[in-house]
This record gives structure tokens, sequence and C-alpha cells, in this order.
């Protein structure tokens, strides 16, 4: 596996701001101590939602990973405690094979269930960051007793889950956990739908992103950034950010490019899950619409802020209700247009031809005008970009996030 560790401090740091990395508190008096647990070693959005409230929780803190891998990296290298609690056959269990998976893996799943409650012994709370850390966390509250706080990143519809995945954690919200907190309110209103609770009782925080780590980039100018990571200099460059998977709808994105002969497109990120019959049929599809020539595949990247910025537009293509879509904050954050597909949390964050540019999901033809009126309309562009980079401040900021995320923290051991 390719390692995405930061290469040096400064990149380390740049993650985590240093003007909020000390001096936070918790509200119910500062000493609330936290086990946050996760189920994936790799960076994603609700992993880095946990990063810098698990750097800057002022009390005990330690992350427990149900897998190994860069985000174990991280966490350790701005100081926060990790430890590991690994079942290979548990970590296999995928939302979509849930079924089939469960019973092999049965004895990895209590042994995960009791390691998560012999170290919620020391701690007040216990924080579920991920669908599995939900299920072994809260299945383990015979044990552990411990008061669970639920951080909801997914939207829990059928598109998402199947029917066994969507009654357990039905269940389990109702009688094993204490407080959710949601990512979006389409996150909310799915639990919901689901659970039949009261809306009031799943409050929301938007995710937040650090404004300097993606506004400031130096001195480079964008021709210069393109020719340090290697990409096309005097041509119209999109950008598509996140994992390889097919509802992030790279495909579409794919379609889009074929259909306007002057865009460059580059897709960075990587799939995190396995999806490798995923990427090799994007690349199947990019020789079969002739658009190799004008593709780049960058990988998984540390440096969003500097790919961001290298980009003339910022597309987002899921095909699927987006839970959140950090994805568009920092791309909002990092001066850039971004059109993004309109479901779920999305249309929470951008606002047509306002902060960005909605179209429906899966079109390619909505697409391809879209990117053809941005690029043909700079000011309109830069308009719309300006915005973005204003609301981000006013609401995506990750103070605001942490603000937030402790008060609602707080009001569970009151
Ligand atoms: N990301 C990254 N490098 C990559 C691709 C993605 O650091 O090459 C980060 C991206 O900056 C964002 C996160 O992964 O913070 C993806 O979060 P999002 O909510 O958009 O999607 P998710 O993966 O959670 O569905």
């Amino acid at each position: 596996m390719k390692s995405t560790a930061p290469a040096n401090a400064s990149a380390i740091a740049s993650h985590v701001a240093p003007h909020y990395a000390s001096g936070y508190t918790s509200e119910a008096g500062g000493a609330v101590s936290i086990l946050f647990v996760d189920q994936s070693g790799q960076l994603g959005g609700a992993e880095f939602s946990l990063l810098p409230l698990a750097v800057t929780w002022a009390a005990r803190r330690e992350v427990l990973l149900l897998s190994d891998g860069p985000f174990r990296t991280r966490l350790e290298a701005l100081g926060v405690p990790v430890r590991l609690a690994c079942e290979t056959r548990v970590s296999e269990i995928r939302k979509e094979t849930v079924q089939v998976n469960w019973l092999m893996a049965l004895p990895g799943i209590v042994r995960q269930i009791r390691s998560i409650a012999k170290h919620a012994e020391s701690f007040d709370i216990l924080f579920l960051n991920t669908q599995k850390a939900l299920v072994l966390g809260a299945l383990g509250k015979p044990l552990h007793r411990k008061r669970i706080v639920w951080h909801l990143h997914d939207i829990m519809s059928g598109e998402h889950f199947g029917p066994l995945q969507r009654w357990i954690v039905k269940w389990l919200t109702r009688f094993a956990v204490d407080h959710v907190v949601a990512n979006s309110h389409a996150s909310a209103a799915s639990l919901v739908a689901l659970t039949g609770c009261k809306p009031e009782s799943v409050p929301v925080v938007h995710n937040g992103v650090d404004l300097d780590e993606f506004s400031h980039m130096g001195d480079l100018d964008t021709g210069a950034l393109r020719r340090r990571l290697g990409l096309p200099e005097h041509v119209y460059l999109a950008g598509l950010f996140g994992r390889l998977a097919p509802w992030k709808g790279q495909h579409i994105a794919l379609e889009a490019l074929a259909r306007l002969p002057d865009l460059h497109l580059v897709l960075v990120g990587s799939a995190l899950f396995g999806e490798q019959a995923y990427v090799e049929s994007l690349r199947q599809q990019a020789a079969r619409l002739g658009v190799e020539d004008r593709l780049t595949f960058a990988g998984f990247r540390d440096d969003m802020p500097a790919w961001m910025k290298a980009v003339d537009v910022i597309l987002h293509t899921s095909t699927e209700p987006e839970p959140f879509g950090r994805v568009i904050i920092e791309g909002m954050a990092a001066g850039r247009p971004v059109i993004a597909a309109s479901a779920g949390g999305v249309t929470e964050i951008v606002r047509h031809r306002k902060n960005g540019w909605l179209v429906a999901p899966g079109k390619v033809e909505a697409l391809a005008e879209a990117i053809e009126t941005l690029q043909a309309a700079p000011e309109l562009a830069q308009r719309i970009a300006d915005q973005a980079l204003i609301d981000v401040g006013q609401y995506f900021s990750v103070e605001a996030y942490l603000e937030q995320m402790k008060r609602t923290i707080g009001k569970v051991v009151v």
C-alpha cells in the first residue's frame, strides 16, 4: 500500500493549524476523557473531521482504530495516542456484502466488541465515528456501560445501506446510543426517517476546513503550480477530488470530458476501499472515449490545497446523495468555482450561481454545460469563487466546527 503520511513536519502541521491546536477545553469542565473509535486506517471525510477534534481535545483522549493505515500515522505525528484493534475478517465486511461475511467474521466481531469495551473502561465517553465502530461499540454497551456519542457521517437510506445494516443501526440507535451528532441535515433526516426519533435529538454540525491552509499558497502562480505538479499548463483544467468509487461518479466526469474537446481533467484520489475494478473501468472508458491524453490520474495526494488551486474549476459528481462532501468546502476555501451534484448535504453548502453551481446528479449534459458556461464567463466564475470563500469563512470554518462539536459533546456529560 502506498504510504500517504505527510513527507515532513510542515505538511503535518498544515493539516491542523497551530492556532487551534491548543487551549481547547471541554465545556463540561475540561476533564472529560474520550475514546474515539474509527474503523478505517484510510483518510476519508470522516477521518479528516475526527482529526482536529482528536488533536485539540484538551482532556485525556485516545483513538482506537479497527484497521491500520495512514490515518494512524497522521494521528501519531500530531501527538494523538492511537491503539489498534484489527480483525482482518471484520475489516473485509463491506456494506454491500454485510449478509455474506458476518458469520465468518463472528469470532473477530466478538473480540473487537470486547476490545473496545475494555479500552473504554478508563474513559468517560465513547465516541463512535463510523458505522462499524457504531455497531461494535454499541453492542458492547452492557460490558463498558459508557455514554455513547455517535458521529453520523452517512445518509442511512436504502441507496447507501442494505436492509440488515439499516435494521441493526435502527435498534442500536434506539437502545444503546446516548447522543447522535450528524454531519448534515440530510444525514440527520435519514436517521430520523429510519428510527422515528425526534429531529431535535439529532443535532447537526457541519464539517469545517482550515481556511488558512487552503487559501495561502505562497507566491506560486497557477502556471508554476501546474509545472510543479506535472499538470498541463496552458489549458482549461477541471479537477475532481476524492476517492475513486462508482458512486463518486468519476465516470460521469469522463463522459463530460469527451463532450468538451478543449477541456483537461485531473482525478485526484485513489480506490481506498478495494474498488480496483472501478479504476480499471475508468481507464478503459478513457481509452474508449479517446480522452486519455487530456486526463491525469494523480492518485491519493496529501497536498490538496495545491492541487485544488492548480485547477480552473472543481467538479463534484456523486451519483447518490452525498452525506456532506468535504471536498466541496475545501474547493471553495481554495478559491475555485465548484460545480456540484445537487443532492444530500451538498444543497446545504452550495447556493446555485451564488457560491457554486448545482447540476442534477448523473447528468452528463448538464455537467458539460456548466463547465462550458464557467469557462466562457471567467468574471462569473470569479464572482462565484469569491462568494464561496466568504461563505466557507462564515459557515464552514474548522474553528466553528470545533466549537459546535465541543458544545454538543459537552451536553453529553451534564
Ligand atoms: N482527500 C485527500 N487526498 C486525496 C483525495 C481525497 O486528502 O487524494 C481528502 C479530501 O481532501 C477530503 C476527504 O479526503 O477531505 C474526502 O472527504 P469527502 O467528505 O469529500 O468524501 P468521503 O471520502 O468522506 O466520502
